[in-house]
């Protein structure tokens, strides 16, 4: 027999936390949870395999799952001592999703079942709450009406309006009625007429009536959350996150807690350390006398949980802890015993029913990067996790987080907040402002930098909120949706900020005596909360100053194996990469050297120069601005290795000038006009990329490698002579051929020899080549065999692997990546089934002739976590990225050797 459903609760379960592919994230949990003997509500989870198996087979059930259900229903009844559909003491259950990872709010939910007219009545008896039972029951036929009866039967609401939304207008109606502004202010008889209402609402919009049959309810739902699995937001957000279809949900049927029956009931949401800034401490919201959705939707504002949790603006609210002190304390032993178990922050959902607490959820928490570096490295100080795993808690992209602007604290000396909120996302971030997910999507589209400002968000507004430099929302606490959200994407946000009165008519924004319209700037303090209209200038943040990240970065270093190299041609630039942990250059690229404003003229001459000796005059104006860029460059990464690339660009790139330049030039080379833009015509080529390029340069013109090659050498043998550590590496870029490699290195070890000669002075160097044509992969061996070093360049290697010019993809590659065609932007991410074999026989190749040949990379993948793997998995000794990534690819080396272990 095969098992479809697994049971929990009443200390006891039949599943654990490592059958998530089966049982779903929250299903594995709730099951790990009552397995350790917390009080869980009892209940069951239907494997995701039955989700497959029914949105393959037109929605039917594998044969047996209902006699599991009904085995499992009885269970639960016997545990809670009620009935389902009986109305002595009826049971309630919920039906939720769950799928392997965490999609929150994607896909539906339906509470409530069992309510029946009899289960209402025995209800009501029973507790003596008849406002709580038709509240309860409202929910129920809004709920099911909307999900069962609507969107799972995929009925397109007439004239546009969902049942829900109809619903709800009739629930204000009826308030407006009643002269009342909250929910909570309907009384039973209110709430008992809205049933009646809304049961007749269904017969005419459904022509169907609502189910007073609990097994029919509960089998509706089942088959209506499965089905949510292929609803609009949930497959827009698969695709977002990269959820893979196949992967299906699971569907939990729990018995229902209720948070809402009277003052001795509350209901919250807590994260076992702060989400935002990582400190050690519970922290939480909650609302005495509600249910979960109301703290999630941003309905109410929440209160905080403890006293420690309160800031400026939530002093005089009630805490937990203060209220119902002893609960407080049986949740805080709790929250300490589930870190402790899983080894990891927790966020977690806990109900309290007339005075008994009952968790409903826990998994691991969402975290900003901030907080994600701290709580690693304290868990590891705290001795709750070791090294390689606190390595492995922090995403490498998440640092980039950390690089990311925030909002320059002296520009805000000199404003003043329009207003405040709670800082659910820090950062800064601004834009125009939009009211509406769509609208900010199109604006978007268009260019702009927008702010998604809204009351609150909901699942449907992802793409908006995706889009956006930055959200804002006028409700909502720390874990409602736009919170959750934002953090997850380490977004900047605000929520919260009640003082704003949003127009969505006429999309402006109202803030005391200050309206604000569609495509106004602001700018948000994601960290503070704080609002301002206008533009303020953002600031880089100080990683230097961060301890955590500090020790993060020494436990990755301790960890990793790979080198970690930067690309660097500005000693200014190479002082910063050292400063972010490069050891050493990796790729110094001449001809950006070529451009300053004092050589950029006779580099011209040196190009168009009709003749070696005329070239030659040009190099000697070079040779000594050369040799004082290497100087730089060399002192500034003293002691460490720094590979310096000869000339490889086509020569045209120099010579776009204008009309007087070009005069200037023909001045100088004393050349006639018409003469001197022949000479350049000459030089245009059709394929630029693959044409005069590279090595090609130095042996069409020997002078210049001699020039560049006598110029580090000086450069190196004067540090010498001051004591300063110098390893230069000189690098032959777009090498085809052992021959080409032969006749460069020899110009350049010739060069050194000289200037080492003439100086009296000795340092090690090395002469290496690029690895960037397949041609050069595919001989390694011939190359390897006289070659110091290898140093793959992926840009021009994927290049020349697929045929797509660096230069001209962008023509054709959304359209790749939209229809599949490519996974990923190969020029972005390394394309490891294709050009990845040519890297892998490289290094093979080379070293077989070679077997202790130094290999890098300083391709744009060099900085890419997914490339760093792949660089690790086939033992080159470092990877050299842009000096920003240098803390990404120190910890994705890091991650890489973790992995690598565990295999
Ligand atoms: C490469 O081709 O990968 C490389 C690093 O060189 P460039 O980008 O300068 O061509
Ligand atoms: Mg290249």
């Amino acid at each position: 027999m095969v098992r479809y459903v697994y049971s929990f609760g009443g200390g006891k379960a039949e599943g654990n936390a490592g059958m998530k592919e089966l049982l779903g994230g929250k299903g594995a949990n709730l099951a790990e949870m009552a397995g350790l003997g917390i009080p869980v509500p009892p209940g069951f989870t239907i494997t995701t395999e039955v989700c497959t198996h029914f949105l393959k087979n037109r929605r039917r059930y594998p044969q047996e799952m209902e006699t599991q259900v009904e085995k499992s229903v009885a269970r639960m009844e016997r545990i809670l001592k009620a009935k389902f559909g009986d109305p002595g003491k009826p049971l309630l259950v919920s039906v939720r999703s769950g799928a392997r990872i965490s999609m929150p709010g994607m896909m539906e939910t339906v509470l409530n079942i069992g309510l029946t007219e009899k289960t209402a009545e025995g209800l009501i008896a029973r507790t003596g709450n008849a406002r709580f039972v038709w509240d309860a029951y409202r929910r129920l036929i809004m709920m099911y009406a909307d999900v069962v009866m609507e969107k799972a039967a995929e009925r397109e609401p007439a004239g546009g309006l969902g049942i829900r939304m109809l619903m709800e207008r009739e629930m204000d109606r009826v308030k407006q009625e009643r002269g009342v502004n909250l929910d909570t202010e309907l009384d039973a008889e209110d709430l008992k007429a809205l049933v009646a209402s809304f049961k007749a609402m269904v017969r005419k919009h459904m022509k169907k009536t609502f189910p007073d049959d609990p097994w029919k309810q509960l089998y509706g739902a089942i088959g209506a959350v499965f089905q949510s699995w292929n609803g609009r937001r949930a497959i827009s957000y698969r695709r977002i996150e990269g959820i893979p279809e196949e992967w299906g949900t699971a569907v939990n049927v729990q018995a229902m807690v209720f948070g809402n029956m009277g003052e001795s009931s509350a209901t919250g949401v807590a994260f076992t350390r702060n989400p935002a800034t990582g400190e050690n401490v519970f922290f939480g919201e909650w609302l005495p006398n509600a249910q979960g959705e109301d703290v999630v939707a941003g309905t109410r504002t929440p209160l905080p949980i403890n006293k420690k949790g309160k800031t400026d603006t939530t002093r005089h609210l009630p805490s937990l802890e203060e209220e119902m002190p002893e609960i407080y304390k049986e949740l805080d032993g709790i929250q300490k015993g589930l870190e402790k178990h899983y080894r990891d922050m927790q966020d977690i959902e806990f109900t309290i029913q007339e005075g008994t607490l009952w968790m409903l959820q826990t998994r691991t928490g969402k975290r900003t990067s901030t907080a994600a570096i701290r709580m690693a490295t304290e868990m590891n100080k705290s001795k709750l996790i070791d090294r390689e795993t606190a390595v492995m808690r922090v995403k490498p992209a998440q640092l980039d987080e950390l690089l990311h602007p925030m909002v320059d604290p002296e520009a805000e000396k000199d404003h003043t907040p329009l207003a405040g909120g709670l800082p659910a996302g820090p950062g800064g971030g601004r834009g125009m402002i939009y009211f509406t997910a769509d609208d900010a999507e199109k604006a978007a589209q268009e260019g702009k930098k927008v702010v998604l400002v809204r009351d609150e968000t909901s699942p449907e507004d992802v793409h908006g909120m995706r889009v956006a430099e930055a959200i804002l929302t006028a409700k909502g606490g720390m874990t409602s949706h736009a919170a959750l959200v934002a953090r997850g994407w380490g977004k900047c946000c605000i929520v919260g900020c009640s003082a704003l009165n949003i127009n969505i008519e006429d999309k402006t924004l109202t803030v005391g005596s200050v309206t604000l319209e569609e495509g106004d700037k602001i700018t948000l303090n994601g960290t503070k909360g704080l609002v301002y209209e206008g533009e303020l200038d953002l600031a880089e943040p100080d990683l230097g100053n961060d301890k955590c990240y500090a020790t993060l970065m020494k436990m990755a270093d301790k960890v990793r194996r790979l080198g970690v190299r930067t690309n660097a041609d500005q000693p200014d630039d190479a002082a910063r990469a050292r400063s972010f942990g490069a050891q050493g250059i990796g790729l110094c690229r001449t001809e950006h050297m070529f451009f300053g404003p004092d050589r950029i003229l006779a580099v011209r001459e040196m190009i168009v120069a009709e003749g070696e000796t005329a070239r030659r005059k040009a190099l000697e104006k070079l040779l000594p601005l050369q040799k004082g860029d290497f100087y730089g460059i060399l002192k500034a990464m003293h002691g460490l290795p720094v590979t310096i690339r000869l000339l490889d660009p086509p020569l045209h790139e120099f010579l776009e000038m204008g009309d007087d330049e070009t005069r200037e030039l023909a001045k100088s080379v004393s050349m006639p006009l018409p003469q001197l833009r022949a000479r350049i015509k000459s030089l245009q080529e059709l394929n630029p990329m693959l044409g005069h390029r590279g090595c090609r340069l130095g042996i069409a013109y020997p002078e210049i490698t001699e020039m560049q090659a006598r110029a580090i050498a000086e450069a190196a043998a004067q540090l010498k002579v001051e004591k300063v550590k110098v390893l230069p590496e000189i690098m032959i870029p777009l090498i085809g051929t052992a021959a080409e490699f032969i006749h460069q290195a020899a110009i350049v070890r010739e060069q050194v020899k000289a200037v080492m000669k003439a100086r009296k002075v000795r340092f090690t160097y090395k002469v290496g080549t690029m690895i960037e044509i397949p041609r050069a992969a595919l001989t390694a061996h011939e190359i390897g065999a006289v070659a110091d070093f290898f140093s793959f360049g992926t840009n021009d290697l994927t290049q020349t692997t697929f045929g797509y010019s660096r230069d001209d993809v962008g023509g054709f590659l959304p359209k790749y990546l939209d229809l599949g065609i490519l996974p990923a932007d190969p020029f972005q991410t390394l394309d490891q089934s294709g050009v990845g074999q040519l890297v892998a026989m490289g290094v093979d190749k080379g070293r077989e002739a070679k077997p202790n040949l130094k290999v890098g990379i300083c391709g744009e993948h060099g900085g890419d976590p997914d490339s760093i793997t792949f660089c690790h998995n086939h033992g080159m000794d470092y990877v050299s990225c842009s000096p920003f990534r240098v803390p990404i690819a120190r910890l994705a080396a890091a991650q890489a050797a973790v992995l690598e272990g565990k295999e």
